[in-house]
């Protein structure tokens, strides 16, 4: 079974009354206009047919399970720093970082200071760097930095640091990283 997404009208199911007795529910659309018998009872007859399908059980689980799944996604990615868009198949696609945060080193320190690259281990010495890269972990928005020689080797955390994330949350199937 898959749920298949045709544009139709949105109803609600709206408590009635008739001379202050109350006759149950009735479908009402966007407008507040209430369905007339014939066409409510045409829905009536297809729900009753889908709610006794075979498996509409663990259809319904499982389809709610996914969307909270995903639901929690897309949560997620909201309170990162990723920049995500959709694809036509409902996949999140990550914009590529390739520019990290620039750092000169400070010139007034009496002890030279460095640093091993995250990435490429090569060390980087404020005798004889300019500039540094402050890589932020782009899935949370927690301060969680590594310190690189390069916008290339920020770029290789970055995508560690990324596809830890995919991995470990089981996003495989819906978190790609743009080509
Ligand atoms: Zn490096």
């Amino acid at each position: 079974m898959s749920i298949h997404r045709v544009p139709r009208k949105a109803f609600q199911l709206q408590e009635v009354s008739i001379n202050d007795e109350n006759i149950g529910l009735v479908f009402s659309d966007q407008f507040n206009n209430i369905l007339d018998k014939k066409t409510a009872i045409k829905y009536v007859e297809m729900l009753t047919v889908a709610y006794n399908s075979k498996g509409i059980d663990e259809f319904i689980k499982n389809h709610n399970e996914e969307s909270q799944f995903l639901q929690e996604l897309e949560y997620n990615l909201n309170t990162s720093y990723l920049k995500y868009s959709r694809n036509g198949e409902g996949k999140y696609i990550i914009k590529k970082q390739t520019e990290f945060n620039e750092k000169t080193f400070r010139n007034d320190l009496e002890k030279p200071w460095a640093f091993k690259c995250a990435t490429c281990n090569k060390k980087v010495s404020s005798e004889t760097a300019l500039h540094y890269y402050s890589v932020q972990n782009p899935t949370t928005t927690y301060s969680d930095t590594e310190r690189t020689c390069s916008n290339s080797c920020g770029f290789i955390v970055w995508k560690e640091k990324l596809l830890n994330w995919i991995n470990e949350n089981g996003y495989g199937e819906f978190v790609f990283i743009e080509d």
